[in-house]
């Protein structure tokens, strides 16, 4: 059955490891706004060489840059999807729920990852991707507290939000997501 459906959680709650292994098994197109923002960057284009600062520093890039490379991948989508990394604000989910209203493609479910701040930093740390060193992190995660955990009320307003413990191995928590999901 086609399902539409979104990760949310604080950087390193491994949202991009588990979208991946859902994604294969119930082949759904798997949409990183993280992964396509580094993929402008390397190519530098504008729009990379807009949102690079700012990555680096832990901070969002605008929401106008964000949704004009979703709004092209969801709407050229023949299946159903998982947003991972997106939306990151109250104001990226609502102009994502009138864009699924305008092509009738509701989201069934909004995944929660849980897990503590102390786990957050240390798998962060051991990743090194470029904006991952203490600094940066701290920011991130304050970023995640201020502007995109609010989301968590919001979707539960919707009666659409679930959570799942992301403490563990990863097969564990795969299974986790796929009893949520059905
Ligand atoms: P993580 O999962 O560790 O938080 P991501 O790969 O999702 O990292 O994102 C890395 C960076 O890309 C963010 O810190 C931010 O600068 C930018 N970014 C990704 N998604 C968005 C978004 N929806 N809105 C604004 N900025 C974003």
């Amino acid at each position: 059955m086609t399902k539409r459906l979104i990760f949310l959680g604080p950087p390193g709650a491994g949202k991009g490891t588990q979208a991946e292994r859902i994604c294969k098994i119930r082949n759904l197109l798997h949409l990183s706004t993280g992964d396509l923002l580094r993929a402008e960057v390397t190519a530098a284009t504008s729009l990379g060489k807009e949102a690079e600062d700012l990555m680096n520093k832990g901070e969002l890039v605008s929401d106008e840059i964000v949704l004009s490379i979703v709004e092209k991948k969801l709407l050229l989508a023949n299946q159903g999807w998982l947003l991972d990394g997106f939306p990151r604000n109250v104001s990226q989910a609502e102009s994502l729920g009138t864009l699924l209203e305008k092509v009738s493609q509701p989201i069934d479910l909004v995944i929660l990852l849980e897990i503590d701040d102390e786990v957050l930093v240390e798998r962060l740390i051991a990743r090194g991707r470029a904006d991952d060193n203490e600094k940066v992190i701290r920011n991130r995660l304050l970023v995640y507290r201020e502007k995109t955990s609010p989301l968590i009320n919001y979707y539960t307003k919707l009666g659409i939000l679930t959570s799942v413990q992301a403490r563990g191995n990863v097969e564990d928590i795969s299974e986790l997501i796929e009893e949520k999901i059905g």
